[in-house]
């Protein structure tokens, strides 16, 4: 098989194809934006967040800043005290462990489940404590954690819930009763990142907060706005997070498409799903009963020992691959003084060795993934 050469080297994410086909929206809405002046609080954003309310079929929708900012609200907003325990997985990007520790409060991890890198939500009971007031299930590459569950053990010992649905923006859980809901709506605050590469990305950072009640949303829309619902009185501490306009432009040309290139990537996991099929030393992505999949990221498990050459050995033939994530966070430098150490989450441990992503993305077509898939397989077969 020939090479492809290194300057149109096959990447992760294609946001330029991407753009070629929203562009004209894009352009003529930063125009409007440009003329009109609103660049904080437009029309648009209010257009955005009414939009994105009747897709999820949520109550509130709050645009913030980013998807970090996004937690951290969510968190200020429960009322917490220094000390009380959230717990969430290592699993996951740093940011959701971080917005606990910068408000004062005790991560609490419980190890993921190999197959499907969630949360293992039959662990979560044995790490409550008194102090536990919140858990954070990460829907992680695009798949829900078994809410139904969770929701049971929360409900059980009156703790809340916060989805960071950073990662699977439009996927969808069946409950037992048949009855579907789109993630980051079942908790009591979701959450999402509108980074560029996230399923619904601006151009730029933005994130944005999702609840159904009325009191937690009050809360919310004062803390991201200095504290504030009258200007220049501060009823409570907050924070300056806010989306700007001219990325609710570009969010507003995505969304009418988030379902189709959700769909888009879920054709590509299932092309690479088959194609590894025979490949004995490669697990593929497994399904839950009760979640659709997004494939934010499509991530395989491979021998902790080939890791490293296959990386080398596709990027040498134009393959993009990346590592998420290389270091569980209870292992992380910045986290040392909690006292975790190696051994206390091993399949977030094993998983950190032996994952490895492939380019998964709206713009692929059948000669790309014939040549990533190929690719793979060479590597394995040599
Ligand atoms: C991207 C991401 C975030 C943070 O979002 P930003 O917009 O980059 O701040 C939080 N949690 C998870 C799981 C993410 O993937």
């Amino acid at each position: 098989m020939s090479k492809i050469s290194f300057n149109n080297a096959l990447p992760m994410v294609d946001l330029k194809g991407q753009y070629r086909h929203i562009q004209d929206e894009v352009l003529n809405g930063i125009k409007d934006t440009l003329e009109n002046t609103q660049f904080i609080n437009g029309q648009v954003v209010k257009t955005f967040a009414a939009s994105l309310e009747q897709y999820l079929d949520v109550k509130h929708v709050i645009p913030c800043g980013n998807g970090t900012d996004a937690l951290q609200i969510a968190l200020m907003s429960l009322g917490l005290s220094a000390g009380d325990e959230v717990i969430t997985t290592p699993f996951t990007f740093v940011a959701t462990a971080e917005v606990i520790a910068l408000l004062n409060l005790k991560p609490v991890f419980v190890d993921v489940v190999p197959g499907t890198y969630l949360m293992d939500v039959s662990k979560i009971e044995k790490a409550i404590t008194p102090r536990t007031r919140c858990v954070i299930p990460v829907h992680l590459f695009g798949q829900c954690v078994d809410m139904e569950s969770l929701m049971d053990i929360c409900q059980k010992h009156d703790i809340r819930i916060v989805e960071d649905n950073a990662q699977a923006i439009g996927a969808e859980v069946k409950m037992r009763s048949g009855q579907t809901h789109k993630s980051g709506t079942m908790g009591d605050i979701g959450t999402t990142s509108f980074f560029p590469s996230k399923n619904l990305g601006c151009y730029g950072d933005g994130g944005a907060i999702f609840t159904n009640d009325d009191e937690l949303a009050r809360l919310m829309r004062m803390i991201v706005n200095h504290g504030s619902s009258k200007k220049y009185y501060h009823d409570v501490i907050g924070v300056n997070s806010r989306l700007d306009s001219l990325q609710a432009v570009v969010l507003n040309a995505k969304l009418p498409y988030l379902d189709q290139y959700n769909k888009a990537r879920l054709e590509v996991a299932q092309f690479y799903n088959k194609a590894f099929a025979e490949l004995d030393q490669v697990q593929t992505p497994v399904f839950t009963d009760w979640s659709t999949h997004v494939f934010h990221q499509y991530t395989l498990t491979v021998p902790a020992d080939k890791r490293d050459a296959m990386m080398e050995f596709l990027k040498e033939r134009g393959v993009s691959s990346a590592i998420y994530y290389p270091v569980p966070l209870h292992l992380q430098k910045g986290y040392a003084a909690s006292g975790f150490q190696v051994g206390d989450f091993p399949v977030a441990e094993e998983l950190s060795a032996r994952v490895i992503s492939l380019p998964i993305h709206t713009e692929m077509n059948a000669d790309k993934l014939e040549y990533i898939s190929q690719t793979v397989i060479e590597f394995f077969n040599s």
